[in-house]
């Protein structure tokens, strides 16, 4: 053996014990990065250039039809919110990245956003388009409510607030590391910090945190300080993935393999449902990273391989410079192009509830 090539062996071991002794490498001194792509979010001249072009070009466009929205079914949701083990597996749009999904006898919100505007201030800042589709008074009692990461639009202070304080005691807050000394700040203990792959159990229902692409922060000062993610919700009778916030990436490949083992044929297959962010995309040269076109979201959906997926983080709040209206279009063109049915990457109307077939009444 030469020496170069001893040297080689010899490194390559080193670095194999210092990756098995280390912290994950998404851990960085304090603060986090992602898998596949070094990120940092973009400077002010960026962000100055983006807003220039925009509105050089009159863009966003405004929206030709306005988002759907239909008087929900409360009568339904809460008779099934109190059905216990007969609850029937459903999901129900709130708005933007908000999904009621009950399912295993719980109901979860995923980031919950009422407010009407994304933004640490009152007064300024993106306002919602529409209503959400249901009021907090409206919500069956949470029993649990997983926060994808810390952007306004996602952890949004007075909706964890009034869930903290609903009748018959707080949800469980299943959140990303670092963001249980936010929740303190806000007077809400009643919560569970993950790092990427660790669970937690509830009930009937395990919550894993996944990775995702996108970063975290809340102010100049804070970037990255804070992790990020997506969840796999994992009931007998129903598997979830909330993609929250995200870049296309290797890591929904990766999301399909851990959990082959327990989502092989003999236990129903991949995940029955995916909530997929469609929105947010456009400048790509400024998005790409962190936010999912159309096409991409529906390559999450085959990646992690979900049943069905369900459109969200549109509509709501214009974040971006595509058209409110426009990313359900792109989905339907996307859907064409990979050669996904309509049936199984759709998106509901603000208010609208999907009823799913239960995971063991199939093949
Ligand atoms: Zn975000
Ligand atoms: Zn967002």
């Amino acid at each position: 053996m030469s020496v170069a090539l001893l040297a080689l062996v010899l490194t390559a071991c080193a670095n194999e014990q210092a990756s098995v002794k280390g912290r994950a490498p998404h851990h960085r001194d304090g603060t986090f990065q992602n898998n596949y792509v070094e990120f940092a979010p973009r400077g002010l001249m960026a962000l100055l250039r983006w807003k220039w072009q925009a509105w050089r070009d009159g863009l966003p466009a405004p929206p030709k039809t306005a988002t759907p929205t239909i008087v929900p079914d409360l009568g339904w949701i809460q008779n099934n919110a109190k059905a216990g083990a007969a609850m029937v597996p459903a999901v129900t749009w709130i708005g933007h990245a908000t999904v009621l999904v009950q399912l295993g006898g719980l109901n979860v919100l995923t980031d919950p956003m009422f407010s009407n505007r994304a933004s640490p201030l009152s007064f300024l800042g993106p306002s919602r388009a529409q209503k959400p589709g249901l009021w907090p008074h409206e919500l069956p009692r949470i029993d649990l409510v997983v926060i994808s990461h810390n952007h306004y639009d996602h952890l949004d202070a007075a909706s964890v607030k009034l869930l903290a304080a609903q009748n018959g005691g707080p949800p469980l807050f299943v959140v990303p590391l670092g963001l249980k000394r936010w929740f303190a700040g806000e007077g809400i203990s009643h919560v569970v910090e993950l790092d990427w792959w660790q669970s937690h159990k509830l009930g009937d229902v395990e919550v894993v945190l996944t990775p995702v692409q996108h970063w975290s922060g809340r102010s100049l000062t804070d970037r990255m300080e804070t992790l990020w993610g997506g969840y796999a919700l994992f009931a007998p009778q129903l598997h979830v993935f909330f993609a929250g916030d995200t870049g296309y990436s290797k890591d929904f490949a990766d999301i399909r393999a851990r959990f082959a083992d327990r989502q092989g044929a003999a236990s129903g297959g991949g995940f029955d449902i995916a909530l997929v962010p469609i929105g947010s995309y456009e400048p790509r040269w400024f998005m790409r990273e962190q936010h999912v076109n159309a096409e991409e979201a529906v390559r999450i959906h085959l990646d992690v391989g979900a049943k069905a997926s369900l459109g969200i983080h549109w509509g709501t709040f214009e974040l971006t410079d595509e058209s409110l209206d426009e990313p359900p279009q792109k989905l339907a063109e996307a859907r064409r192009g990979l050669n996904v049915d309509d049936s199984r990457f759709f998106t509901l109307a603000v208010g609208q509830t999907r009823r799913l077939p239960p995971r063991r009444a199939r093949n």
